[in-house]
């Protein structure tokens, strides 16, 4: 069987590791990145620790499987009728069974200016730009920022809100800078906070991020960015630090080969009970149209689901059918402290926290051995002070 899998992340990876323990199964894995990136963690890489924790060579966690071939390409189109795909770099790969896992890709909503003027967080590149954007410019003027803007109070925006405090301290009392008043202000256009969990939870959260000092403002609409801030609601806000953290998009992957999918109301990928496309094609994860797609368990979910009717087919057993399963959700709000909600148990504070810790780990061994696992785990306790040196070193020349 000729199976080739596209996209390095949670999917690809968790399919190719799941069906890769059968030796005679030969796979391709295709993706545009040299690295797993291990999204729940990026956070932590914005706000000054070890980028270690979020990307993970691929050829490591593949390094003893002969039978999983990689292959860097970014994939531009499919031909169903003749099984084919093709890359940007011009070559074709046939397949019998295809799994799409793409991911998802940021998008701005049409909002003015929000591309050229705010900072994002999912790559290295832009962790890196932002980064390098909150040291130097707090170097420079000798001072910090009046206002840091975070747009989005889903999970990522509010990890963030509640890190990037303590990080701005770091970078003052490393460049000798004295702190000047400052305030991280979390804008979000619905009414309250982390609007996908319960209400009691969005106003625990909320009450942490003020003890924390972050400036919670709901309902508040973004309506334009420019060089010097932001229209929020009709009043400017000057800020040349906007962080955007909403807006997550269907890999344009399947809109540029529109003609091949069938698509439901949010751009995502109708699949049917064995989570195929279409003959032969298999599509997972963020892309594929299921209850509870846009989490990393349910990819890990699907990727596990798909490789167990993959390896029923090959024996001649009959297949499963796919069954969505609800996640927990854990959000970090600042140092030892965090909401965990799975069905009607929540819970908030320390406990919370320590659970993250263990879905961390757990993420980590999903897709690594144990040893290499506990190794990443605990680089998240490694500092990046290397950044900032070299920042200082480059100024001082
Ligand atoms: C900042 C952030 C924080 C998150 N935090 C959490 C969390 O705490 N808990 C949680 O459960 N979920 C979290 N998520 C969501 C989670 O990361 C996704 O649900 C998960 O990554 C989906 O897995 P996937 O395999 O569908 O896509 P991805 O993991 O995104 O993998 C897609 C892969 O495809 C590759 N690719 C894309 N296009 C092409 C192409 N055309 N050709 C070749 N390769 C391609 C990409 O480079 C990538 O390697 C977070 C997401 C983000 C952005």
């Amino acid at each position: 069987m000729n199976i080739v899998i596209v996209g390095g992340g949670f999917g690809g990876v968790k399919t190719a590791l799941e069906l890769a323990k059968n030796k005679d199964v030969n796979i391709k894995l295709i993706s545009d990145s040299d690295d797993f990136c291990y999204y729940p963690a990026l956070y932590s890489v914005a706000t000054g620790h070890s980028h270690l924790t979020s990307w993970v060579p691929l050829r490591e966690i593949f390094q003893n499987y002969n039978n999983v071939e990689l292959i860097k390409d970014t994939i531009t189109s499919i031909d169903k009728a003749t099984k084919n795909l093709t890359g940007q770099s011009g070559k074709k790969y046939d397949y019998t069974k295809l799994v799409l896992s793409l991911g998802t890709v940021t998008t701005y909503f049409g909002i003015e200016g929000l591309d050229s003027y705010s900072f994002g967080i999912k790559s290295v590149e832009e962790i890196d730009q932002l980064k390098n954007h909150l040291q130097t410019s707090i170097a420079d003027s000798q001072t910090t920022e009046r206002h840091y803007v975070i747009i989005g109070a889903g999970p990522t925006g509010v990890e963030l809100a509640a890190a990037l405090g303590s990080y701005l301290n770091r970078i003052c009392q490393h460049y000798n800078v004295k702190k000047a008043d400052y305030s991280i202000e979390l804008i979000e256009a619905a009414p309250r906070v982390l609007p996908r969990m319960s209400e009691k939870t969005s106003r625990r959260v909320t009450r942490r991020l003020t003890k924390l000092g972050i400036n919670v403002q709901l309902d508040k609409k973004v309506e334009s960015a420019s060089v010097d801030g932001i229209m929020v609601s009709g009043k400017p806000l000057k800020s040349h630090t906007v962080i955007w953290t909403s807006g997550v998009a269907s890999n344009p992957f399947y809109k540029n080969n529109a003609d091949q999918f069938e698509f439901d109301e949010r751009g995502r990928i109708k699949v049917d009970s064995q989570m195929r496309s279409s003959d032969g094609v298999y599509v997972i994860g963020d892309n594929a149209s299921t209850q509870y797609s846009g989490l990393a368990q349910t990819a890990l979910h699907d990727a596990v689901f798909i490789a167990k009717n993959f390896k029923r087919q090959l024996s001649g057993a009959a297949v499963d059918k796919y069954k969505a399963v609800m996640p927990p959700v854990v959000v970090p709000v600042g140092e030892s402290w965090a909401v965990f909600e799975w069905h009607k148990l929540r819970l908030y504070g320390w406990p919370a926290a320590i659970l993250r810790k263990l879905a961390d780990f757990m993420g980590y061994h999903d897709i690594l051995p144990i040893g290499q696992a506990l190794g990443v785990w605990r680089a998240e306790k490694i500092m990046e002070d290397d950044f900032v040196e070299a920042n200082r070193k480059k100024r001082n020349r």
